[in-house]
This record gives structure tokens, C-alpha cells and sequence, in this order.
């Protein structure tokens, strides 16, 4: 019987195990830390009864994955729960961008450049699935649907800011810029329109839902059919060589590219070596997690409708903090991203304390050793006058503590390498088959590779299968 390591338990690892696994490969999985599930974990992080998000939160790349669609998560208690609006991005002054799941009802609150919102993401969302199957596959393959991919390209090869340079309104601008700020770092580079454009169309064909209960209710999902299908996992484990995994069949890493050349080491083509090692990382995260008394008093009621809120200003605002974080440099106030899970999901807030928790991120530089609590409490309280007085705790994770938590995030960034330049289309090598390592039998699946960032573990089902054809090539 063909057996199979998998090192590293995030959703890719798991993808990757059930893909061998459910083909009759004996699979087993071995995971660094005390528990299953990598970038997906939910726990108590401020106070006793109170469900925090402790990564992802968000799921469009979740439930418009290929691959979950197949295995019917469903079916194993996974339930998607959309808030009323799935983005909101305040301005001063109380306006807001308010992107709804329907096209036509986002583009009808833009005022002028509603016709053209509903132009950019009319078709792309409506070509999304067509387009996923494309896009959550590697760069170098023949498209299936070459058209709607070009007619995605083709806007998408634009920096974030000129692809909306005629729109009018602060408004639409800035909705825009803050799904193009999910690239992290300079956005006035090409391509940087794309992320945007990808999350948008995303946002209009499945929404931007959470996972009741926690994103950790994938994992659970995940598990359960992994179990069935007989594979082993084994927490507690952190691979440091290669010697230490008995020389299996196949072998996949869903870990960073320097952690598969140093596990490897001389046993990897030093074309590859060299190009794991040369892998870049981009700008971090800085998290913190608030419990507070009540909700947060927007200063436009209907950001309080939202799951995810962008605050960041405007377009311009975001594009120069941005291009700081990119630098090096930390932003007085940076570009945050906030979650109200709770809305749609009230079991997190626990109980009858009165307490709902918050999640939040800011972007800052790579490895940046400061406390950015202040600057995202600062971001908020811009918003929503009065904030401050209803947190009762936090719970804070910098950039090292980001690392510690998950040896993926190298330097506190969540990407899991820099979205730029070539990396941006071609990661983490250039190679025909980017889940190759050039060692027959050894694959790298983590969002180090295409489709990359994200909650779809669609890396981890690609680089299974080039690891099954290898065997019957
Ligand atoms: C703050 C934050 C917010 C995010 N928000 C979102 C969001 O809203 N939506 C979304 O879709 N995505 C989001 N993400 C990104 C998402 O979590 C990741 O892209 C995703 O988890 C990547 O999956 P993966 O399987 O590649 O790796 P990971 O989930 O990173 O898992 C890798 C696993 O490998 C283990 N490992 C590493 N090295 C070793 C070793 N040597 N030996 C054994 N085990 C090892 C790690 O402990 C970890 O469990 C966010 C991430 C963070 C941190």
C-alpha cells in the first residue's frame, strides 16, 4: 500500500491527506502544535464563553472552493452563516461603501459610479465559478474558460488605483482599495487590481460568509472526513528533518518554502534549495481581539450590519499607508480590518455576559517589533465615537507572537510570502508544476504555493493529485 506523509495540519495539509487518503493512500499528518487545523483555530482569547476567530474569519474562498463544494462539508454539521452586508468601509463624515451580495444593490448605493461597479463585477462575478476553476489552479496550465480568464486579466493587470481612476465617489473608491489592500503592501504596483477585483466578484457570486461557531467548524468537518477515510494525525510533532519521517511514498509539506529547504536540506535540487531559500515575505499582521460591552457605536448605523469592516479612509489614505507598510515603515493609522462575527453568529458572545467579541488586524511592516494596540483602537474610535469605553479586555498578537503561534507566518505575515512581483503569479518557484519540490515523491502544498492565501485547501488537493500522477507516470 502507497503511504503518505503530511506535514503541517492547516487546511491545505488536510485537503492534501484526504485527497491520498480517500484514493486508498495511508496517510499520516503530522502537526507541530497541540491542536489541528493551522490558520483555521477558534478559541476563548479574552474572556471565558467568548468565540475569537484566532485567523481567518472570513470565508469566500471557502465556500466558492472547488474542492469543499465536492466534499460536501455540509453534510459533517459545517454551516455558512452571511451577515446582511458583507463589507462596509466608513469615511469621515459618516458616509460609508456598503457592498451587498447582489451587484445591482451595491452599485445602486454608489450614486455615479454604481453603473460602473456593476460593470467591473456584473460579469465576473457571474463567470466566478468559471473562473475559480481557473484561478485556483497553477499559472501554467491551459486555461478552461480562456475568455472569461482574459476578460478577468485584463483588468486585473492594472495597478488598484487606475482601475478605478474615473469613478467619483469616496465611496466606491475606497470599497474598492480596501479589497485591494488584502494584497498587503504597495498597491500601485500591476496586478495589485487583481486581489480586488478576485475578492469583489468573490463577494457578489458567494459572499463573504463565517463558519457557525468558529472557523475551527471546518477543521472539525475536515477531521471527521479524514478519520473515515482512516488517515492518522499526529499532534505535537515539529518536523525538523527529514530523517525523522521514515521515507515515505509520497511526501507533502504544507509549511513555508525555507522550512522545506531546511527539512530537506541537501536531499532538495539546489536550483530549488536556492529558490525556497530567496522566497520573500511580505508585510505582517498585528492582531487584537476585544471584548466589548454591548456593540460598537458606528457613527453610520449601517456599519453595524456589516461582517467585515474596512477602515483605512479613502482610497488614497489607504494606498499611502500601504505603500509604507511596504517600506518598512509603520502608518500613524494603518489599514485595519475588523470583524463582527457575532452578528450572524450570536453563540460566540457566550452566555449573557454582555460581552461580543471583536476581531481586528492591522497591517504593519514585516517583523516590526512595535504595539500597534493603540493605532487600531485609534482607527476604530474614528469611526465609532465611544468605542474605547466599551472594551473590557483584549487580547493582543504582534508579529513575532503571530510566528509563534504558526511557523508559516514568517515575520507575522499571513500571506504566507509577499504578493509581488513575479511571486505574485508564480510561487514559490518558477516552475511548469509549482507543488513540486524536483525530489520525486515530495511536494510543497501550503498557501506558499498557487492558489495561495486562504481557507479553500485547494493547494493542498493540487499538489495531491501531481503526487498521484506521479505515481501512476
Ligand atoms: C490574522 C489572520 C487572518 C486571516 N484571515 C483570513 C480570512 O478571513 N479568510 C481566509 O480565507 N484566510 C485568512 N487568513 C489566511 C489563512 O488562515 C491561511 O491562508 C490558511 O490557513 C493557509 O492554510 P495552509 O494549510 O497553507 O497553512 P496553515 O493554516 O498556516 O497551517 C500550517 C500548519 O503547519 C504546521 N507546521 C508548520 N511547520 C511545521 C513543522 N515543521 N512540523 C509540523 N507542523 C508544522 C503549523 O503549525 C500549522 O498548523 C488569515 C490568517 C491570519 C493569520
Amino acid at each position: 500500500m502507497t503511504n503518505a506523509v503530511v506535514v503541517g495540519s492547516g487546511p491545505n495539509g488536510l485537503a492534501a491527506a484526504l485527497t491520498l487518503a480517500e484514493r486508498g493512500v495511508d496517510v499520516r499528518v503530522l502537526e507541530a502544535r497541540d491542536r489541528v487545523g493551522g490558520g483555521t483555530l477558534t478559541s476563548e482569547l479574552t474572556v471565558p464563553g467568548l468565540l475569537h476567530d484566532e485567523c481567518a474569519a472570513f470565508h469566500p474562498t471557502g465556500v466558492g472552493s472547488p474542492y469543499f463544494q465536492q466534499l460536501g462539508l455540509e453534510e459533517l454539521g459545517l454551516r455558512w452563516l452571511w451577515p446582511e452586508i458583507q463589507l462596509a468601509h466608513p469615511l469621515d463624515g459618516g458616509g460609508a461603501g456598503l457592498l451587498w451580495r447582489d451587484v445591482g444593490r451595491t452599485a445602486a448605493g454608489l450614486g455615479v459610479d454604481g453603473p460602473a461597479w456593476q460593470r467591473l463585477f456584473g460579469r465576473t462575478s457571474r463567470n466566478f465559478d468559471a473562473l475559480a476553476t481557473d484561478v485556483f489552479r497553477p499559472i501554467a496550465h491551459v486555461p478552461k474558460h480562456p475568455f472569461k480568464l482574459a476578460h478577468f486579466g485584463l483588468h486585473s493587470l492594472l495597478p488598484a488605483p487606475w482601475a478605478v481612476r474615473r469613478w467619483k465617489t469616496e465611496e466606491a473608491r475606497a470599497l474598492f482599495g480596501g479589497m485591494a489592500a488584502h494584497k498587503f503592501g504597495s498597491l500601485t504596483t500591476p496586478l495589485s487590481a487583481s486581489v480586488g477585483l478576485m475578492l469583489g466578484a468573490a463577494a457578489h457570486a458567494y459572499g463573504w460568509p463565517v463558519a457557525e461557531g468558529g472557523t475551527e467548524s471546518i477543521t472539525r468537518a475536515l477531521v471527521a472526513k479524514l478519520e473515515h477515510a482512516g488517515a492518522r494525525i499526529e499532534t505535537g510533532v515539529r518536523v525538523m528533518s527529514y530523517d525523522e519521517l521514515g521515507d515515505p511514498d509520497i511526501l507533502i509539506f504544507d509549511t513555508a518554502p525555507d522550512a522545506v529547504a531546511r527539512i530537506m536540506g541537501d536531499q532538495l535540487p539546489s536550483g530549488t534549495r536556492k529558490a525556497y531559500q530567496r522566497y520573500r515575505f511580505g508585510p505582517a499582521a498585528f492582531k487584537v481581539d476585544y471584548a466589548i460591552e454591548g456593540d460598537i457605536p458606528w457613527a453610520n448605523p449601517d456599519v453595524l450590519r456589516a461582517g467585515t469592516v474596512h477602515l483605512g479612509g479613502t482610497l488614497e489614505e489607504i494606498v499611502a499607508s500601504e505603500a509604507k507598510v511596504g517600506r518598512g515603515e509603520m502608518p500613524d493609522l494603518p489599514f485595519v480590518l475588523l470583524g463582527q462575527q457575532y452578528l450572524v453568529d450570536p453563540l460566540r458572545s457566550g452566555g449573557d455576559s454582555g460581552l461580543n467579541p471583536i476581531y481586528a488586524y492591522a497591517h504593519v511592516p514585516n517583523a516590526w517589533t512595535g504595539d500597534a494596540t493603540k493605532a487600531i483602537t485609534a482607527q476604530i474610535e474614528r469611526f465609532a465615537p465611544g468605542f474605547r469605553d466599551r472594551v473590557r479586555h483584549v487580547h493582543v498578537r504582534d508579529t513575532a507572537g503571530l510566528e509563534a503561534h504558526n511557523a508559516n507566518y514568517v515575520g507575522g505575515d499571513i500571506s504566507a510570502g509577499a504578493n509581488s512581483g513575479l511571486q505574485l503569479v508564480m510561487r514559490p518557484r518558477i516552475a511548469r508544476n509549482p507543488y513540486s519540490t524536483g525530489v520525486p515523491g515530495v511536494f510543497i502544498c501550503s498557501a506558499s504555493t498557487p492558489p495561495g492565501g486562504g481557507v479553500h485547501g485547494m493547494g493542498g488537493h493540487n499538489a495531491a493529485l501531481s503526487a498521484l500522477r506521479g505515481l501512476s507516470g
